[in-house]
């Protein structure tokens, strides 16, 4: 799509500022629906997209990115332009500096449309608990979308924006992606910058890329995974460049299907992913079972350390050094706890009461200390399986998106990160890729989970089987006309 869109621009097919006012006109049109941005920054996108008009009139060459609309979701840094979290905390405030992936993408003449919605600081998996109200899925607005991307992920299904950004602290670029029909990859941990990424779980955090198709995701990723010294977990290696890796072919390669998060799923999502075998056996790819009974670890010990990091990032929010402060208050004491109780909501509060209770010292031990030790154990399963295998394959989440107000605990909302959270605590890189519908027409995805720092074999893995399968279909906004 982006590459399409290139030629259009350089052949003066179509201009900048008629491709921007396209998306913009999507977004005119669908978003009082669908409510995947929180701030449109109309005004600055038309003003970057005439710059690259002019570049072209001048016979100046452009690259791939230059012009293209893409959404950045609202945790992430943008100079003079709100980034809330999709928090009340943090309403009006406007970072003075960009994120490091904002940089390159500005630098690569990306044009931003706006911040998109999420669950607030990335807590939760539905979009229900953002400020500004949830965002509605486009395949069926009764739906969730997912989260706590699900901004990004309808900005990219509903052709809001050409591409996203967003974050993916346990499944949040992923499984939105899997609800909305897109892509959505999640590099591994220190292979992009998270400078200006405002931080939830330090540890697990990642900027991801959320897109129509895996060229497009590797040509973003090329440009974003840049090397930044300002995150010191930022890690200069030898990069290869994605894009040129796209091609080549799969023969001799193995995949491992991950039995543990094959159990207890639906027969109708069982054939599709045993479909998606037939088509890397097809590939030239061997595929074999492995079991990781670690994995029963998984989300206790995902919870337990992302709360407990949640609630030390989240302690600067005070109203003094950030965050917006009460008005109601007389002595220091109630400024700050008049300040938290106001700004967060009720899933932030929840996590942080979590984590602090976890990280007391005379909880320390039997909760953060014991869930280190669970994410050690499942990382050197994890790396044992890499010796034999190329490749982990199971699906993103074990179901399609699911209506507003359908999963009122906590427990069974965290449980919907069942298959993700692997990536995160061992820090791989990690896909969703459209595979499929259910009979109501909403989509499945498929994950392909890879060996640190191998998102070059992911996303050609990934490209292999899109252009086996052919691309997504488009989603309907508005009810039922799902399926087309
Ligand atoms: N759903 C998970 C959580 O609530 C993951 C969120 C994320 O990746 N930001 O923690």
């Amino acid at each position: 799509m982006i590459r399409a869109l290139h030629h259009q621009l350089v052949n003066k097919e179509l201009s900048a500022v008629e491709l921007t006012d396209k998306y913009l006109q999507g977004i005119h049109t669908q978003d009082s629906v669908l409510h995947a941005y929180i701030t449109v920054t109309e005004k600055k996108a038309k003003t970057a997209a005439r710059k690259v008009d002019e570049k072209i009139a001048r016979g100046e060459e452009i690259g791939l990115l230059e012009g293209i609309p893409m959404s950045v979701k609202d945790n992430i840094s943008t100079k003079g332009i709100t980034t809330s979290c999709g928090s009340a905390m943090l309403r009006d405030y406007q970072p003075v500096y960009d994120a490091h992936v904002v940089e390159q993408l500005k630098n690569a003449g990306a044009i931003l449309l706006g911040k998109t919605n999420m669950d607030e600081f990335g807590m939760g998996s539905t979009g229900e608990s953002s400020y500004y109200g949830a965002t509605k899925n486009p395949y069926h607005t009764d739906c969730v979308p997912g989260g706590s991307s699900g901004g990004g992920a309808v900005s990219v299904a509903a052709d809001m924006a050409v591409f996203g950004l967003g974050s993916d602290t346990g499944g949040s670029v992923r499984q939105p992606a899997s609800f909305c029909g897109v892509v959505g990859f999640k590099p591994t941990y220190g292979a992009v910058s998270r400078f200006g990424l405002i931080a939830y779980a330090s540890s697990l955090d990642q900027i991801g890329i959320l897109a129509k198709n895996t060229e497009d995701t590797a040509i973003v990723f090329d440009t974003v995974s840049e090397f930044d010294c300002r995150d010191a977990t930022h890690r200069k290696r030898n990069k290869i460049a994605t894009v040129s890796e796209l091609q080549k072919p799969l023969t001799g390669k193995k995949i491992g299907v991950l039995k543990e998060l094959m159990q207890g799923i639906s027969s109708e999502l069982e054939q599709l992913l045993l479909a998606s075998v037939e088509v890397f056996c097809g590939l030239g790819a061997e595929v074999v079972e492995v079991s990781v009974p670690e994995l029963a670890l998984s989300l206790p010990v995902y919870y337990i350390l992302a709360c407990g990091e949640c609630a030390s990032n989240l302690a600067r929010f005070d109203g003094v050094r950030y965050g917006t402060r009460t008005k109601n208050y007389d002595t220091i004491e109630e400024m700050i706890v008049n300040s938290r109780t106001e700004g967060f909501g009720f899933e932030v509060k929840q996590r942080i009461m979590m984590g602090n209770y976890f990280l007391r010292s005379v909880n320390y031990d039997n909760y953060y200390k014991k869930a280190q030790e669970g994410r050690a154990a499942l990382c050197d399963a994890v790396k044992q399986c890499f010796e034999e295998v190329d490749m982990l394959l199971s699906p993103t989440v074990h179901t399609t998106a699911f209506p507003f107000g359908s999963l009122t605990d906590a427990v069974s909302r965290y449980k919907t990160d069942l298959c993700t959270v692997l990536a995160n605590l061992c820090g791989l890189p990690a896909i969703s890729i459209p595979c499929g519908y259910d009979e109501k027409g909403l989509p499945f995805g498929l994950q392909l989970m890879g060996n640190q720092f191998c998102e070059h074999t992911v996303l050609n893995f990934a490209y292999q089987y899109e252009q086996a399968t052919g691309e997504s279909r488009k989603p309907t906004v508005g009810g039922d006309s799902v399926g087309i």
